[in-house]
């Protein structure tokens, strides 16, 4: 373990970033919220990736307005968030080790140069320094709490048009895998909101196959958990994303008595 965190220290220098920001709890709290595509940041060590400027702002480099929605919820719930900072293209922290797109040498038909023709101590590093190192500080979260008090929750956005430029018609989406109960649930506080069209494992489907963080930290332990997906456009300003965490502030307490009522 020692030796991972030297290696990890050199990986990241001494005054960078920690691959992590940690919002703790400041009431006792059911949520335990995580944002894996909050940051943008990159190593020194890595420069720009090869990357141009202008695709550091796109989707394909963080979930654009998340970090700010999930900050504002949290000041309002009070609970855990942990945020991930660093690009989901040094390393994606909602994948496994080793998947395709884990560290993607093309994104969304972006050359990636920096992520092409990696040696496996390279990947190592990355996948040392940040995705276990952010997967960690989550599990050492969890086994301090009481799991049948717990729902995690897990933020993200998603671009408002397909790559073909087919627009999507949802304002939020829930994914679910190994607890559709929950997402239904929420599913229907969202619908009561009269104004909103819920996306039902959209615009992604959630599995273990795809994804890393809801399967890993909930689905092994069959904890309550939410995905939360929501569009960018609706969150790319300073009022869509308090307006965002004001609503979701309001109904997530109101999912978590509404699952107590129906275990
Ligand atoms: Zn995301």
């Amino acid at each position: 373990m020692m030796s991972q965190q030297n290696e990890a220290g050199r990986f990241l220098g001494e005054d960078e970033s920690r691959p992590y920001h940690v919002h703790q709890a400041v009431v006792d709290s059911p949520f335990v919220m995580i944002s894996d595509h909050a940051g943008r940041m990159v190593p020194e060590k890595l420069g720009d990736l090869g990357l141009p400027r202008d695709e550091w702002d796109r989707h394909i480099a963080y979930d654009i307005g998340i970090q700010e929605v999930g900050r504002h919820l949290q000041q309002a719930l009070g609970c855990l968030l942990v945020e991930q900072v660093y690009s989901r293209l040094v390393i994606d922290c909602n994948r496994a080790a080793g998947h395709p797109t884990s560290i993607p040498p093309v994104s969304d038909g972006a050359p990636v140069q920096g992520n092409q023709g990696l040696s496996a101590a390279e990947r190592q590093q990355r996948e040392d320094a940040i995705l276990h190192a952010y997967h960690d500080e989550i599990e050492r979260h969890l086994a301090r709490r009481k799991l049948d008090e717990t729902l995690f929750v897990s933020l993200h956005s998603f671009t408002p048009a397909m790559q073909d430029g087919q627009a999507r018609p949802w304002h939020i989406g829930l994914l679910h895998d190994h607890d559709p109960h929950s997402a239904r649930l929420m599913r229907e506080l969202l619908e009561d909101e009269g104004d909103l069209c819920v996306g039902d494992n959209q615009p992604y489907v959630l599995n273990v196959q795809n994804e890393y963080s809801v399967p890993y930290h909930a689905g092994r332990r069959n904890l309550p958990a939410l995905e939360i997906e929501i569009r960018q456009d609706l969150i790319s300003d300073e009022a869509g994303q308090r307006l965002w965490a004001e609503r979701l502030a309001r109904l997530l307490p109101l999912f978590w008595e509404k699952r107590k009522d129906h275990m």
